[in-house]
């Protein structure tokens, strides 16, 4: 068993894996020498072990706590270069525009420096006498480069330990069985949770996926170890295996047309400055990429997929039917025609047939024919047809046919749908019904658009729309409540943590970065406990020294409107310090970026919110391996007079990883509401260049988003009510126990989502 594996998946949920019976553990053994030199390190780090842990830790080797604590290491990266540009960067150097200027014309146009006074650095640049302060940099001022790497970080200085608890084997077999049967899209983390842990267990006899993404995963590993017939199981429609084969090309599990990808690489590799513009190269490396082409022992494997599909051939033709254009080039690539005329293939010629002489009518093709002609009976008995479909234009429908009969026709096969559905049909609601509203919407690309409101909204009344809204809540309210009175128990009681009633459910809004350290879900606020929160972002780790300029950066939006900034073009403004930007990276161990802000500032000049930012200036999109997050502690923060380096683990309150996947260009990773001193973890990907793209209002459109959903805690209390528990005020003495910690494997909070449904 890989205990590495372990023991980093096990640290995401706030554990440490052994690998031991709970029933073997000794509550009552004196703590030996290396497990208090053990508990020490975590201490440093910012945690502590509950009780049952620290017992579990005294029976295993010193070896074993040497590989946890390994592990530690590298998730909060202590071996890192964690030195910023700027020694002592909390006293501004007072660099400015000018000093940029004279260093230019001085390097640009005179090739021998005699006659100034200066410096020549390592890089080359010569800095004139009376520009920049050099003593008080690490590197360049000019280029970003640096020169000096730092080797330690501050340690303990953190005022909350966070306490870390026990899994075993059967918590992480648990573990993996509840992530592979998550009735809701699994995110980042928990996809690259699942991927580590089905190189460590069997996948199980039948596994009960319910939702295609995570088919896709366990396809992939199916067919890495040649198991093509247990992975033509999860295969049950032509777009499945078109799914499987786009995903082996791309790497996205969502089906993403290729002119989108196209698109998408042409704009990310656009630069503001002409010469750095690469955006057409990149289109042609893209549209290259994505030639198809296929070896023999991919060509069968596919051919036999298709074959082995458990629909008609009308079907699986109509299945086939929206990706039309893409199926006809599959097709060609995998030589499907030339397999279909073999013996054993019959099947898979039936499908052909009908695809090819378009022998079949689409549902779609139906309730656009219905719609068009106004037939509201007609269409609505359709979209009773496919409920998935009918909940996506609910909206739609109600303001285009009156939302009675609509609703009417909705509420029929609303126990048919899953319960994640209909609760992000609750959340929509109220934002789609308002005509002022901007709406976000958040293409598998990862850029969020505001799209404008339906313009059918003009012809209703404010309270007409209201009660649509209401409407909406009360039939997806009902709808749940009678699937949780369906489900039979035996339980009594239940006991909610208050923490529960500010968390939401997270159904829609995937987060796209990996959080190795723990899980939190998006729209968790974590209050401030200092008066100051530093931000900080590390990024370059096994990388050979080159250019690669990522920036950190802010945007404090006050009253009336106004923004102020902090970034690289802007080093200080009122309330907030930056590091100074880097360029440039070191030889493998990476380089940082700080600010610093300060809330009693922030407050003397009634800023609202503070949007945290990064984006990469570089072309492409953010680096794999960058790390970014907040720091916070009720104690004073250190920062190096020597070089610079401010990070402390046992202070980082959350941190994210980008993972290789991600698209985008510019990640919004965090909000802070000044007043009420909190901070809310949010992902927001933007394309824009430096942060000047980012506007406050779609950031209020999100806060909005998020402050319209259905939490936890509130869920709790609708099957509370439909199962008559009471609630008790301790875990204790519940029959059902529902902590935070429960809540950090948010796969196992949508199980409460779960029900039977036909598909
Ligand atoms: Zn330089």
């Amino acid at each position: 068993m890989d205990k590495k594996t372990l023991t980093n998946v096990a640290l995401r949920h706030r554990a440490v894996f052994l690998d031991l019976n709970r029933e073997d553990i000794n509550m009552h053994s004196e703590i030996t020498v290396p497990v208090a030199a053990f508990i020490q390190l975590l201490n440093e780090n910012g945690f502590c072990a509950n009780e049952e842990l620290l017992h579990a830790l005294n029976s295993v080797s010193p070896y074993r706590l040497a590989v946890i604590a390994e592990c530690i290491n590298e998730v909060f990266g202590l071996d890192l270069n964690w030195a910023p540009l700027v020694k002592e960067w909390n006293v501004p150097t007072g660099e400015n525009a000018a000093d940029h200027l004279i260093t230019f014309i001085v390097n640009q146009f005179f090739t021998t420096k005699t006659g100034f006074k200066g410096t020549t650095l390592p890089c080359g640049h010569f800095i004139p006498e009376g520009t920049f302060p050099l003593e008080r940099y690490n590197g360049c001022p000019f280029c970003g480069t640096p020169f000096k790497t730092a080797n330690f970080v501050y340690k303990g200085q953190g005022s909350k330990l966070k306490e870390l608890r026990l899994f075993t084997v059967e918590d992480m077999e648990h573990l993996f069985s509840s992530l592979l049967t998550s009735a809701t899209p699994l995110d980042a983390t928990q996809q690259d949770s699942l991927k580590l842990l089905l190189r460590v267990f069997p996948l199980p006899e039948n596994p009960n996926i319910t939702m295609k993404e995570t088919a896709m995963l366990v396809v992939r590993m199916l067919v890495e170890q040649d198991m093509t017939d247990e992975a033509s199981k999860l295969l049950k429609t032509p777009n499945d295996v078109l799914r499987y084969l786009w995903y082996e090309k791309t790497g996205y599990v969502q089906l993403i047309e290729p002119r989108t990808l196209v698109a998408h690489a042409r704009k990310l590799y656009s630069h503001l400055w002409g010469p750095l513009d690469r955006g057409l190269d990149a289109a042609q490396e893209m549209k290259n990429n994505l030639m198809l082409k296929y070896d023999r022992k991919t060509c069968r494997c596919a051919a036999r997929w298709m074959n082995a599909i458990p629909l008609t051939a009308k079907q699986a033709a109509e299945n086939m039917n929206p990706k039309r254009g893409m199926w006809v080039r599959m097709i060609h690539a995998l030589r499907l025609g030339e397999y279909s005329r073999k013996k054993g293939f019959e099947h898979l010629a039936e499908i052909l047939d009908v695809f090819y002489k378009q022998d079949y009518t689409t549902w779609q093709g139906r309730v656009d024919k219905a719609r068009i002609a106004n037939d509201a009976d007609k269409t609505l008995a359709l979209l009773k047809e496919r409920p998935g479909f009918f909940a996506r234009c609910l909206f739609a429908s109600m303001l285009r046919f009156g939302s009675d009969k609509t609703l009417a026709a909705f509420n029929d096969i609303a126990d048919k749908l899953p319960a994640r559905l209909l609760l992000s049909l609750g959340n929509a609601a109220e934002i789609y019904f308002d005509p002022k509203e901007e709406r976000i919407v958040r293409p598998i690309t990862g850029v969020m658009k505001t799209i404008e409101p339906n313009k059918l909204l003009v012809l209703y009344s404010d309270e007409a729309r209201k009660s649509m809204v209401e409407e909406v809540n009360n039939l997806y309210k009902a709808s749940i409540t009678r699937s949780f009175a369906a489900q039979k128990t035996t339980s009594k009681t239940l006991y909610i943590d208050p923490s529960l009633y500010n968390i939401p459910i997270s159904v829609g809004d995937r987060a796209t970065t990996i959080q190795d350290a723990s899980c939190a879900l998006m729209g968790t606020r974590f209050p401030v406990e200092g008066d100051a929160v530093r931000l900080f972002m590390q990024w370059g780790k096994g990388l050979p020294a080159q250019h690669l300029d990522m920036d950190l950066s802010c945007r404090i939006a006050m009253p009336n409107g106004y923004v102020e900034e902090c970034g690289f073009f802007n080093l200080t403004c009122a309330g907030a310090k930056h590091s100074g930007d880097i360029q440039h990276i070191p030889n493998m161990v990476g380089t940082a970026e700080y600010i610093e802000l300060s809330l009693p500032e922030l407050e003397k000049v009634n800023a609202k919110y503070v949007a945290f930012t990064c984006n990469a200036y570089s072309n492409g999109a953010i680096s794999p391996n960058l790390v970014v997050g907040w720091m916070d502690s009720a104690n004073p923060m250190k920062i190096s007079e020597e070089t610079g380096v401010a990070y402390d683990p046992s202070c980082v309150q959350h941190a994210v990883r980008i993972s290789e996947g991600n698209l985008s260009k510019g990640l919004v990773f965090g909000v802070l509401d000044v007043a009420k001193r909190e901070i809310i973890w949010l992902e927001m990907p933007f394309t824009s260049q430096t942060v000047r793209g980012l506007d406050s209002a779609s950031i209020e459109a999100l806060l909005h988003k998020l402050g319209a959903k259905l939490y936890i805690g509130q869920l709790l209390d609708i099957k509370a009510q439909a199962q008559h528990l009471s609630k008790v005020e301790t875990p204790d003495e519940a029959d059902e126990a529902y902590t935070y910690e429960w809540a950090l494997n948010p796969a196992e909070v949508t199980k409460l989502l779960y029900r039977e449904v036909a598909q």
